[in-house]
């Protein structure tokens, strides 16, 4: 199994983490081999199986990872005694202070995004594609950890996994002059009369102007390397990997 991680989470012993790729999975095509989501119609019996792996890989409990069911929203959700494996909320970020709990947000293009106070104990997964960017989920989510577990953004960790980059996420017009007016023009790209979008700038920058300071990108195109990552721009029905954080 081949796992990503960030050296800025690495560091700390009371937390896993790691995004998962396409490698080390039972998965058949078109989404071979771990795929993670059930929703992209693949047999349930290997989604369960990739998930059981990953978290034998990693070493948390499966049936206490949280996953979303998500929505390109900004909706953020405080993880609570409703949430296991097998009923996960509807929402684009998790939050949670909970030792032995696992969060996840799943990707196949859009940004997976984990953020982690190392002095409180406090971890969040954030799912960013375009909506999610420009509604500034990240936001909401820093905002909440402060609310709810008096987290301070210049002490968070943010982590972002591999998603697609400026030189394949080619978008129409209306998505630029969107960006534009966000003030995230510098974000976009026109090469041949044709227009794209860099997300994960704009996530980084989100988050720089929310007070988080340790930003690391783990910069993998996916559509570039579809043959590792899922890329739904690349290949339409595909898989999703994860971004997993788990408490200790
Ligand atoms: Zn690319």
């Amino acid at each position: 199994m081949n796992l990503l991680t960030c050296n800025a989470l690495s560091q700390f012993d009371r937390l896993k983490h790691a995004f998962s790729t396409r490698e080390g999975g039972v998965s058949l095509a078109p989404y071979e081999h771990l795929n993670l989501a059930y929703h992209v119609v693949d047999d349930p019996l290997h989604v369960t199986h990739n998930h059981d792996l990953l978290a034998e890989a990693l070493g948390y409990e499966r049936a206490r990872l949280v996953y979303m069911r998500q929505i390109h929203s900004d909706l953020v959700h405080v993880v609570s005694d409703a949430d296991d494996f097998d009923h996960p909320p509807q929402c684009d970020a998790l939050i949670t202070d909970r030792a032995g709990v696992a969060l996840m947000v799943m990707s196949a293009d859009c940004v997976p995004i984990i953020l982690y106070d190392p002095l409180l104990h406090v971890a969040a997964v954030v799912h960013a594609g375009r909506e999610g960017a420009f509604k500034n989920i990240v936001a909401r989510t820093v905002q909440a950890m402060r609310e709810r577990f008096t987290c301070k953004p210049q002490n968070l960790i943010a982590a972002l996994g591999p998603s697609i980059g400026v030189c394949c996420y080619e978008v129409g017009l209306e998505h630029i002059q969107k960006a534009q007016q966000l003030g995230f023009g510098a974000m976009t790209q026109e090469r041949e009369g044709r227009h794209f979008l860099h997300v994960s700038a704009i996530v980084t920058a989100q988050l720089r102007a929310c007070g988080v300071q340790t930003i690391e990108e783990i910069a993998l195109c996916s559509a570039c390397h579809s043959d590792t990552l899922f890329s739904y721009r690349a290949h339409g029905v595909t898989g999703r990997i994860g971004g997993v954080i788990a408490l200790c």
